[in-house]
């Protein structure tokens, strides 16, 4: 494998507390040095690329994302999946359990990581079922799926709704140092409701999702982690009363954390009804105060791509969202990127499923609310897609140490680019964000010294 120089990047390891322009190279799949030495360390062969003015991080963490194989590669596969992964910027996914056969046994785990190795264009890791079959009633066997290579444990998709199963899942899950991740969702408050309960569901007239369906679950994962010492993980978090618990909790010192999604911090239920009035209503925050506001793209009411589970919250719970990433309460930024086929989402909303595609777009959203308002600073919103994953699941990514794996993501913080559904690696298109003009992308994505991706048209490659 040839060397790799990465010349005059400004380089931001959060890992490491390191933030400067840098050189850094690559050799044999590691990163060999960073600094002045970097360039005399390196061969004369060396492939030679030209980071000025872009970032050089520790290659990006997705740790919630579907890829849809085995058993639904109609909506995305492993290739398909990595490749949407590379392009927005990510070299590590975690794939979530809610496949067909579902991931609750050590020979479809074998399965995944055989195929992402063919495969996979980004390093693929794999989460395993806390109960059989995603069912809720039977615990699968941890040992066993912690064998053979889970990083962590959820029902994603559904939720353990018996508080004893969880209570011995985590259990289990801590005698084997397995975090256990929740999606949570009380079914019976949240019934058959398909967006969130408030002004908007009423004047919609579809069937509300309440807030404390939510909340309930979280309150009763702190409970159970203050009572087992097991660690939860609250997923995907939309409702401020999740933070406000999640806050309490962690400053008690309760090992608890939790994820935001980029829809969530970005969108609100006004979005249901139409890009009109989303505008008009809750658009105000979307947007840095010097951005364009000539170009806001335009959707109808009852848009399905606006359907996720848990639902799109009010402008306070996207506030209250923006305020833990902000003081740390929500450590990790994830997708869920949730591939759904076009004739699945082409009904009415009260019948399409849950779900959006998110990896080509998160990097850009994520800069957009956080570190083009002004609310974090660049190593801040790096290290909620690197360290934080990272040591949550206790991978040896996410940083830029010398010796590490090189995986590494250079991306333009200001380039402003518009995401067009036909040039979407992902094999679904059900992403609310098309035709949205967007600031921040991924120019070249390296995974073990190798290019997985790189924009050309943007990037000198000598
Ligand atoms: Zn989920």
């Amino acid at each position: 494998m040839k060397s790799l120089l990465l010349e005059g990047g400004r380089v931001i390891d959060p890992a490491n507390h390191v933030d400067g322009v840098a050189d850094l190279l690559v050799r044999e799949g590691k990163v060999a040095a960073i600094g002045p030495e970097a360039g005399a360390a390196a061969p004369s062969d060396a492939e030679r690329f030209e980071a000025q003015g872009l970032i050089v991080c520790p290659g990006l963490i997705d740790m919630h994302v579907h890829l849809r194989e085995p058993g639904q590669v109609s909506k995305e596969t492993i290739a398909t999946g990595t490749e949407a992964a590379a392009r927005g910027g990510f070299t590590s996914v975690v794939c979530m359990p809610n496949t067909s056969p579902a991931i609750d046994n050590a020979a479809t785990v074998a399965l995944i990581g055989q195929r992402a190795a063919e495969q996979g264009i980004v390093n693929v890791y794999v989460t395993g079922a806390i109960t059989k079959g995603l069912a809720g009633e039977e615990l699968a066997p941890i040992g066993s799926l912690k064998n053979a290579g889970v990083v962590a444990i959820t029902d994603d998709g559904h939720c353990v709704q018996n508080n004893d199963m969880m209570r011995r899942a985590l259990e289990y899950a801590r005698m084997f140092e397995l975090p256990v991740l929740d999606h949570c969702q009380d079914y019976s408050i949240v019934t058959d409701g398909v967006m969130h309960e408030g002004y908007w569901s009423t004047a919609l007239g579809l069937r509300g999702w309440p807030a404390a369906g939510e909340e309930m679950v979280v309150a009763r994962n702190i409970l159970l982690a203050e009572a087992t010492g097991g660690h939860v993980h609250c997923q995907h978090l939309s409702v401020a009363g999740s933070v406000r618990l999640l806050r309490e909790a962690r400053q008690r010192g309760v090992p608890v954390s939790g994820e935001a999604c980029p829809h969530h911090f970005t969108l609100t239920d006004a979005a249901v009804a139409g890009g009109e009035k989303f505008w008009r209503e809750d658009g105000k925050a979307v947007w840095a105060p010097d951005a364009r506001r000539d170009a806001r793209p335009a959707w109808p009411a009852y848009d399905t791509h606006l359907k996720m589970n848990p639902p799109l919250g009010s402008a306070r719970d996207r506030e209250a969202i923006l305020e833990g990433l902000v003081d740390g309460t929500l450590e990790v930024i994830a997708s869920d990127h949730a591939p759904h086929s076009n004739y699945e989402k082409e009904v009415e909303f009260d019948y399409a499923p849950f779900g959006i595609t998110g990896l080509e777009t998160e990097l850009a959203l994520a800069l957009m609310q956080l570190y083009h308002t002004g609310r974090l600073g660049l190593p801040e919103v790096i290290a909620k897609f690197t360290v934080a994953p990272a040591r949550l699941l206790r991978l040896p990514k996410g940083t830029l140490s010398v010796g590490s794996d090189a995986d590494i993501t250079v991306f333009d913080p200001d380039r402003e680019w518009v995401f067009d559904k036909g040039a979407s690696a992902s094999k679904s298109k059900n992403s609310p964000f098309y035709g949205w003009p967007l600031r921040g992308k991924a120019v070249a994505t390296i995974v073990g010294g190798r290019m997985a991706w790189v924009d050309r048209a943007k990037a000198a490659v000598a």
